[in-house]
Order: structure tokens, then sequence, then C-alpha cells
């Protein structure tokens, strides 16, 4: 071969393999099938039905996409209608929960693996849930489902069932708000695969996502409905919490799809978790009376990176197809401190930094003062946080101020504080033996060195009901 015939062989070559340079293939998008408008966070199924009337409005009339996860299986609960307890009792609600909604058109339903906590102290679920372990699940599941809005129960202590593992829901929910869109926690979920078809794919290919508004909704006494509707229990010291806290939804309007009102609609939902005081639904539906279904459904505004009114839709500003920029929230702060401090410890003490931190102070404002509910001749534990920022040692003596009846019987009166501690208190202060049921409010003063530290108030419900230990 001369050099002529080499240089156009080589020129041949050249041009044929720029022509077949190989293209990669348009990346795939995320699935489609698990996009969420709203994705639902709660602790137990039939958690639900206490928004069950929004939830048919939102997924039968206006055609939202819903999403639910629930943090246990309710494996603690008690059954209504059979002798089946515990895990079992929970693989019944499973069921229950996936009949429920898909009755209403929602089919994409994740339950985690934590169990059902008996309380009123939110730390005692996150602890027996494993919170860093039930955060990864819902931020997976966060990135999976592409919520613009997420909805849950309001991370609160309030007087009401005021169940830990409702409070946990919100917690987990509210954390996972502000994690999900952020691809340095949990990475190993948004690092792409190595190779898609191919097996052991360690990192999970989904990407970051922010949500765009967090809406809450509680189980204090006073949002009325078939669990309960007393007025007698409402506290005289303070507006109704959930009046101008969000918006609110008719439970008599009626459904253009179903043509019955969303009051008949979650007595029908109800009828599903039978285990779970389903005779209310069946109650109603066979007396035709569904008054106990016609309260309206409450939510609170959490919070929103797109703007929006308190009180406007929890749909308002959202443009379906955005995808929000991560938008970073304060953190936790320590305060500068330098003397002696006295407050109401865990979980009070908790919420206080958590709503600062994660940007949702305003809940501080539903209830200006704690409040907690005890039975008759039961004994409150009040848990007081003593904080000496001093540089020397002190004395903090604690005074307790009650109603008639009420009796303090902590153990100890003045506690040594050496400087830089925190020194927890468990105030134990026994309820009157029996007596008209309704509001009290107690008072503890610290002193140190001759000088009032600090105060702490609490407002108590006093009756005979109140089923989960405080
Ligand atoms: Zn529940």
């Amino acid at each position: 071969m001369n050099l002529q015939i080499a240089a156009i062989t080589l020129s041949i070559f050249v041009l044929t393999a720029a022509a077949e340079l190989p293209k990669a293939p348009s990346l795939l998008p995320p699935d489609t099938r698990y996009k969420a408008d709203l994705l639902l966070i709660v602790a137990h199924p039939d958690d639900d039905v206490v928004i069950g009337g929004y939830l048919a409005r939102a997924s039968l009339d206006e055609h939202k996409r819903i999403a639910v996860i629930y943090c246990t299986t309710g494996d603690g609960g008690g059954n209504s209608v059979g002798f089946e307890a515990g895990r079992s009792l929970g693989e019944m609600r499973i069921i229950e929960a996936r009949r429920a909604l898909q009755s209403i058109g929602i089919e994409n339903v994740w339950f985690l693996d934590g169990h059902d906590t008996p309380g009123q102290d939110v730390l005692w679920s996150l602890d027996n849930w494993t919170h860093g372990r039930a955060l990864d699940k819902i931020v997976r599941l966060v990135r999976l489902t592409r919520p613009d809005v997420i909805a849950t129960w309001l991370p609160d202590y309030v007087v009401g069932e005021n169940h830990d593992d409702h409070q946990g829901a919100g917690v987990l929910a509210t954390e996972a708000f502000d994690t999900a869109g952020d691809p340095t926690r949990f990475p190993e979920q948004v690092a792409p695969p190595r190779n898609r078809q191919g097996m052991m794919n360690m990192t999970e290919g989904l990407h970051p996502w922010q949500p765009k508004k967090l809406y809450y909704f509680t189980d204090a006494f006073e949002v009325f409905g078939p669990y309960w509707h007393d007025r007698q229990e409402l506290s005289p010291f303070r507006k109704n919490i959930v009046d101008g806290a969000g918006p609110a939804y008719s439970q008599t309007d009626i459904s253009p799809s179903r043509k019955i009102s969303y009051a008949k609609l979650t007595a029908d939902y109800q009828t599903f978790y039978l285990t779970q005081e389903g005779y209310l639904g069946t109650d109603a539906i066979k007396k035709n009376d569904f008054r106990y279904f016609e309260y309206p459904t409450h939510f609170i505004f959490g919070k929103s990176v797109v703007g929006g009114s308190v009180a406007g839709d929890i749909f308002e500003n959202v443009r379906p197809g955005d995808a929000c920029p991560f938008a970073p929230v304060p953190g936790y702060r320590a305060a500068k401190q330098d003397e002696v401090t006295f407050s109401l410890g865990e979980p009070w003490a908790f919420y206080r930094e958590f709503w600062k931190a994660h940007d949702i102070e305003h809940i501080s404002n539903l209830l200006p003062v704690p409040e907690a509910a005890v039975r008759f001749g039961n004994t409150l534990h009040i848990p007081l946080t003593i904080r000496n920022a001093t540089a020397g040692a002190t004395d903090v003596t604690l005074t307790s101020h009650l109603p008639a009846g009420w009796a303090d019987k902590t153990r100890f009166a003045v506690y040594p504080v050496r400087a830089g501690e925190v020194y927890p208190v468990q105030a134990e202060i026994a309820a009157p033996a029996a007596g008209k049921r309704g509001w009290h409010e107690l008072t503890f003063d610290a002193e140190a060195a001759g000088r009032r530290v600090g105060t702490v108030s609490l407002r108590v419900y006093l009756s005979n009901s109140g089923a989960l230990p405080q």
C-alpha cells in the first residue's frame, strides 16, 4: 500500500467512526405512577378518618393524587370487634387501611415498621421507632412521591387524645419536609445506580425534592367529630386553637362525583376500620344521622415555600409540575445564656426548640401556656428544668402554687446545681380524688440566692377520661 492509499483509507475510517459514535439514551424521568399532589403522613391506620372528608374531596372531586405513609401498623391499639390484638391486629389494620383508601381512589400506601407506642410523650415514640431510621424511610418516600403538599399531625402536646405517635408522625413529617431537598442528607438515596438494569445497586437513583406546603391537623378535644364533641372539655383560658389557624373544609357539601355529603362519605370511610370504632360509621348509616361527621375538617397552616394565605386552600399557589429549590431552615441555634433559668422540661422543651429550628415558630402561639390532662386521683408528672449558666454553683428552691384539692408530692424542694449544669426535676402533683371536671392552672416558682429566677405555668384539664399514659 502506498502512502496515498493509506491516507485515503485512514480518512474513510475516521469518517465512518465519527458517524457511528455511540450516543447515550435520554435519562429516564422519575416514575410518574408514584407522583403525589398530597402526601399524608400519619401514625396509625385509621388516623386518616379525622380528615376523611377532605381526602374524599381531594381525591374523588379535585382529582388530586394522594399517597399515604403510616409510621406504624397500629399494633398497640384496641379491637372493637374481635379478640385479635398486638401484631395480629396490626396486620388486620393494614388491610382495613388499604380498603378504606381504595374506596376513595388512593392506592399508593406505605407502612413503616414503627411500633405503636401508647403514651403522650413524643420522645417515647421517636425512641421506640428509632428516629433516624424512620426519617430515612420517610425522606425516601418523599423523594419517590415528590408531593406538592404534606399533611400530618400537629407536632405539639395538646389536651385530647394527644397520642405520642401522632405527634411523632408530625415531627418526622416536618423533618422530612426540610430534609428531602438536601442532597447531603441520606445521599445514598439520590446517588445514581451504577447500572440500573444490573443487580446489586447500592445507591437509589432518586432526586432531592423540596415539598411546597406543610399542613397539620390535631387530635385536640376541641376539634369535634365522631370521636368527641363535648363543649365542657373546652379550655376557658383561650380561644379554639384551630380558629383562623388554617383552612377549614365543609363536611355538609355534596360530593359532585358521589352525590352524597362528605359527612356521609366519612361515615362510609370509617366503616372500613371495623376494629377501630368502625361502629361509629355503621351506626350513623343505620340511623341515617350524620351529625357527628358534619363538623368541618380543620387544618393548621405549617409553612409554605410558595407563599399563599394561612386560611387559603391547601393547594393555593401550588403550580403542579413546578420543582422548588431547596429551602433550608435555621436549624437549632443555642441561645446565649449567662444566668440561672427555670422552664418546663421535655417534651415541651424539645418543642420550643424544634419549632424554631424548623421555621414554624407560630405553632408556639397556639397554646401560649402549655396544657395537660389528668384523671381524678391520678398523679401528674411535670418535667421541670433548672439551668445554671453562671460561673458558680447555686441552690435553687422550687415552690408550687396549686388550686385547692391538689397536692405537691415532689420529694425535694431545694436542688444543688453546679456551674454549667442542667438539672432535670420531675414534679409529682396529686390531682384531687373527686369533684367537678374542669380546667385548673398550676404554677411553679424557682428562686436562687433569694431572687426569683423563673416561673412555669401549666393548665390542666381534670376529668374522668384520658386513656393514654401521661
Ligand atoms: Zn392514631
